[in-house]
């Protein structure tokens, strides 16, 4: 009989879990517990040496959190993962194992928000300098490029203007400088795109999204795609030289295609300290079994809405890949043919006060700062999110007075479409 390789659904399902052993409970239990017991001393100091694997306290490791990321490093085609408290914590430390004072990184100038202040911000008082590109003129990534480059951080679709950027073009980049490409897939999921397969060595995720993808939790996940060659040039010293503190173990050398997924577990959040909850860890893996479903739902809905929007005579633009015609159209094509996501943007013809007056009147849409919901969410980030910035600060940032962005969920698309349709009337 010959092995089967299971589908993505039945990953979706089934990756990383077994039933209980000694409980038979089908459901990944949610192991509520700071810490477990040592058989003896012996095994407590094989643990501590990494000479074995197993529980010690759940800052560094739980038994729900190992679960989920065997299964998004499955879904991913990654070797390891790593849960963590928020994908901005997963950013943090997946950068805290690449990075000494002084050095740089390059990154997509279309970022999450949430991303570029981190970088410009906290990243700075670590001493991590962000130089950023653009990834509508790729041969910025090649210029930015210095001898302090560790390392090139992209989103697979950026959020939230429905950017796609040439992940293969930019790991050509990466691979020239000898540094790794970083990608949050938060926006596209696995089920639309795996990274990895066009050159990505690190996938970041925010499971707050759609992987999650109920609106009840946030987390995050580094996700080792195993191909990187840490010890080259002994850029990475915290992966190619011993380490005191564990007898002088060379990570690299002692776990080889995971030592990146072990690195960010032993030495950043041993630190740093940004453990997932098991109970939240539990929500994720309860929404990505049924992540196919929804993903392609959640497309099929924004397609449809986008192009309804694109007929309306009060929307003077819409900013959504999966329209012929649209700039991104063919990397769309290329990156995520099942379906180009559910975060876009448009714009009213009416400008800010339309906008104003179209987020004050949906009824089936909430009004929130989130995306990747089942249920369908709108923002006027002018009045809202960018209301700080300058009038030229807010549309450099993609985000003029008359930009609405959605997250469209996965609830009848008559019902989206009406709600849209009666609040557009107002506006
Ligand atoms: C939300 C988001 C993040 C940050 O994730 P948190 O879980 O909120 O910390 C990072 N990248 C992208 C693309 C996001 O949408």
């Amino acid at each position: 009989m010959t092995e089967r390789t299971p589908g993505f659904a039945t990953l979706a399902v089934h990756a990383g879990a077994q039933p209980d052993p000694t409980t038979g409970a089908r459901a990944t239990p949610i192991y509520q517990t700071t810490s477990f017991v040592f058989d003896d001393v012996d095994h407590a100091a094989s643990l501590f040496g990494l000479q074995a694997f197993g529980n010690i306290y759940t800052r560094i490791g739980n038994p729900t959190n190992a679960v989920l990321e065997e299964r998004v490093a499955a879904l991913e085609g990654g070797t390891a993962g790593l849960a963590v408290a928020s994908g901005h914590a997963a950013q943090v430390l997946a950068f805290h194992c690449l990075m000494q004072p002084g050095d740089e990184f390059v990154a997509s100038r279309k970022l999450y928000g949430g991303s570029i202040n981190q970088f410009n911000h906290a990243f700075k008082n670590f001493g991590w300098n962000v130089v950023w590109a653009d990834p509508d003129d790729l041969p910025s990534f090649e210029r930015a490029v210095t001898p302090k480059t560790k390392a090139i951080f992209i989103e697979s679709i950026a959020n939230p203007g429905g950017v796609i950027t040439d992940i293969e073009a930019v790991s050509a980049v990466a691979r020239r400088a000898g540094v790794p490409l970083l990608v949050d897939n938060t926006l596209a999921t696995p089920y639309l795109c795996q990274p990895f397969n066009y050159g990505a060595d690190i996938v970041i995720h925010s499971l707050t999204k759609f992987l999650g993808g109920h609106g009840n939790s946030i987390g995050g996940m580094i996700v080792d795609g195993g191909t990187f060659n840490w010890s080259r040039e002994g850029r990475y010293p915290m992966l190619s030289e011993p380490r005191p503190e564990y007898n002088g173990i060379v990570l690299h050398e002692t776990f080889g295609n995971f030592a990146f997924a072990i690195a960010c577990r032993v030495l950043s959040l041993r630190d740093i300290g940004s453990a997932l909850s098991p109970f939240n860890a539990f929500l994720f893996l309860t929404g990505i079994e049924t992540l196919p479903l929804r993903m392609q739902r959640h497309c099929d809905n924004a397609n449809l809405v986008a192009a309804w929007l694109a007929n309306h005579p009060k929307v003077a633009w819409v900013s959504y890949p999966g329209l012929p015609g649209d700039r991104y159209h063919n990397l769309a094509k290329k990156y995520v043919p099942k379906g180009a996501g559910a975060v876009f943007t448009f714009g009213l013809k009416g400008g800010y006060d339309a906008g104003v007056k179209l987020v004050s009147n949906v009824t089936l849409f909430s009004h929130l700062a989130n995306i990747g919901d089942t249920r369908s969410l709108i923002i006027h980030p002018a009045s809202t999110t960018h209301r700080q910035l300058s009038d030229a600060q807010k549309v450099q940032a993609g985000a003029g007075p008359d930009v609405v962005r959605l997250s469209i969920g996965i609830e009848d698309k008559d019902d989206i479409i009406a709600d849209l349709e009666q609040a557009l009337a107002k506006a």
